[in-house]
Order: C-alpha cells, then structure tokens, then sequence
C-alpha cells in the first residue's frame, strides 16, 4: 500500500466483504439482510459501499434520511431501501424514487397516506416502527388497533414489515430489559399478523442482537457497525476487521526549548524542550477538541505520540519527542490494527462517533 501523502480515508472492501461473510454466517440462510449505510456508510462512502453489499448479496438497504435514500439511487442501487426516519415534506420524493419509510406515529401514518393517495399509488410499500423501550421513535402497542382501522380504510399503502429498534443489545447486564424488549415485540408482531391477515418481514436486531440474541433475528437483521468492523466487545471485535484507515502525514515538525507553549490559547506550556509534529487534520475534519491536551494520540512509524494543546480546525500537534521521524512520514490516525474504538475511548465515546464523523473534506480511497 502506497504511504499517505495527504489526509486520506482508506476504505478496504475485503474488509467489508469479511464482515458481511461473518455476520452472514450468524443468521439462517433464509434470514433477510439490511445492510444500514446511513451517515455516509458510517462515515465510509455509502454509494460504493452499498453498491459493494448489493453485489455480494445484501437483501435490503436503510438509511436514516429521505437524501440518503435519493443519493444511493442515484449510485444504481435497486434493492428496497427503507428511509429510518423520514419527515413529511419528504413524502413526494420519497415516491418518486421508490423509498420507504418508516411510519413512527399516526400522524406520519395520515400524512403519508394523503400523499400516497394524492399520487395514486396502490400498496405502496411501508414499514410500521414500533416503540418497545428505546423511548425514541415509534408507535406504542396499545395503537395498534388504531393503525389496523386506519390503515382498512385505504388501499394507498401496504405493510411489507413492522420492526422494533433494541435499547442495549451490546449490554449483557442489561439482557433481562433486552428479552423483555424481545417478548414485546413477538406479542406486537402477532396482533399485527393476525389484524392484517398477512405476514410482512418481522426485524428486531442490530449488530449486537445479531451477535447476543439468536433468537431474536426473526425475518430480517439490521446491521451497521459490524458492516463497518467493530463487533462492540473485545471478544467479537477479534471476528471483524474495521473497513476504514484514518491516515495523514508530517507536514511540519518543531523543536521547542523550556518554557514555549504550543496552539491556540497555549494550552500546552513546556517545562522541558521538546519536538512536535503538525499534523493537517484537525476538528472541522472530525478529530474534535475534546481529543486534545494529552488524550488522543496518532501512531508515527509505529509509536505513540500524543496530541499536545487544542485540537486547531485544520491541524493538530503531537509530541515526537522520543520518536525518530520527519517530515513527510506517513501518520496514523487508526487503522485495522489501531482501531477508532480504541482513540474514541480516549474521548469517553464509542467507535459510532468517531467514524461518523470524519468529514467530507477527507478524501476516500478505496482498496478493491
Ligand atoms: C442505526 C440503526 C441500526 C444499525 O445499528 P448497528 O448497531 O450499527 O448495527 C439498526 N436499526 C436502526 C433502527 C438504526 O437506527
């Protein structure tokens, strides 16, 4: 692999590959796959990711937003996307590119349903969300009855699947509320089944009740982060292998004497002499300040070295003191073998955030 001359995201489509194998091999054949690419693939590249997935096999995509949805079209994808978390002024668009939402309450039942009707659809598919102790989107089960009259009352839409979204699957101290989550489902599902009088795709799991509950992947698993690499524990994190690689490279180094500071606000005063190295990746690319002041770090041929003062907007200084380095070395971020998990807990948060939130500035590359 050529060394990174400039900030780059590596995105390694082995890697996903591998972990699409793996989570693949923890469901049924016969169990349906959505592939969840919101938020740019985690952060990744969604279009050349989905396109990758619906390749090898992915049965479903979702993605949080109607763009989203608009976005993968756009990139050929054909398979049904479901749209998580839809909003009404959305409604046209979502028809006019075959996108499906996620009805949460009654009033996105409504409202959907006019636009449908307006449009003339017959049957167009939706996805009833329900609420089963997230306390974050979607219709409780004693609205059930309501959705069932009113969804008698029009041909406009069809239910191809009504899902649940789990509060703590990666939390096993948290399993008796997860099986509790688990039973409220089943219970919903069966209300619904017997009140339709058909059977749409029934999906509960992400990643982690993929993993911790095999008994809960029913028709369809939604997975994401595993997609992506990480398995949210130490021991299922050794079955994945992260898909993205944060590197940038030495664009200038310091050697300071006693006393000098270091950044905006000379958050780092020195008591001894030191060297650092700026880096040109900083907070508007997604490495925020709370990474700063001695808490993350990059890796310069293969060492440690801390980020010194305030994370700046366009760069970043760490400490090379007591490494042998120069200008124009390769620097890693995180990789498959240092991985975002690791420097996300530096800032007390999880590998979702970190990926997520490298910016576009970055440019993706992508190992085929
Ligand atoms: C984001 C999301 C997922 C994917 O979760 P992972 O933990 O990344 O696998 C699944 N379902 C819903 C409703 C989501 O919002």
């Amino acid at each position: 692999m050529p060394k990174a001359q400039e900030t780059v995201l590596e995105i390694d489509l082995k890697a996903l590959n591998h972990n699409f194998r793996y989570l693949k091999s923890k469901i049924n054949p016969d169990t349906k796959f959505m592939a969840v690419v919101k938020a740019f693939a985690y952060g990744s590249d969604a279009c050349e990711i989905a396109n990758c997935l619906q390749n090898i096999g992915a049965d479903y995509f979702a993605v949080a937003y109607a763009q989203e949805g608009v976005a993968l079209r756009n990139a050929g994808i054909t398979k049904p996307i479901l749209v998580l978390h839809p909003q009404p002024i959305n409604f046209k668009t979502l028809i006019e590119r075959c996108l499906e939402p996620s009805i949460y309450n009654a009033k996105i039942l409504n409202e959907f349903i006019d636009v449908a009707t307006a449009q003339n659809q017959t049957n167009y598919p939706v996805h009833i969300k329900f609420n089963t102790g997230l306390n974050r989107l979607g219709f409780s089960a004693d609205e059930i009855d309501a959705i069932l009259s009113r969804l008698k009352t029009t041909n406009a839409v069809k239910v191809v699947s009504y899902f649940s979204h789990l509060a703590a699957s990666e939390d096993l101290d948290e399993r008796p509320f997860t099986v509790n989550q688990i039973n409220a489902y089943i219970a919903i599902t069966e209300k619904m089944t017997s009140g339709l009088g058909y059977n749409p795709i029934r999906h509960l799991c992400n990643t982690s009740g993929i993993l911790n509950y095999p008994e809960a992947h029913f028709d369809m698993v939604r997975s994401g982060i595993g997609l992506y690499g990480f398995g949210n524990s130490d021991k299922e994190d050794l079955n994945f292998k992260p898909i993205a690689a944060l590197k940038s490279i030495i664009s200038q180094i310091h050697h300071l004497q006693k006393g000098q500071s270091v950044g905006y606000n000379r958050a780092y005063k020195s008591d001894v002499a030191l060297s650092t190295a700026t880096i040109p990746i900083g907070h508007a690319d997604g490495i925020g300040r709370q990474y700063g002041n001695g808490k993350g770090y990059v890796l310069i041929n293969n060492q440690i070295a801390p980020i010194i003062g305030n994370v700046c907007m366009d760069m970043l200084m760490v400490n090379i003191t007591d490494i042998a380095c120069n200008e124009g070395d390769e620097v890693i971020v995180f990789d498959a073998a240092h991985p975002a998990h690791q420097l996300a807990k530096t800032a007390n948060t999880i590998s979702y955030e970190i990926i997520t939130g490298i910016s576009q500035r970055v440019k993706r590359v992508l190992l085929k």
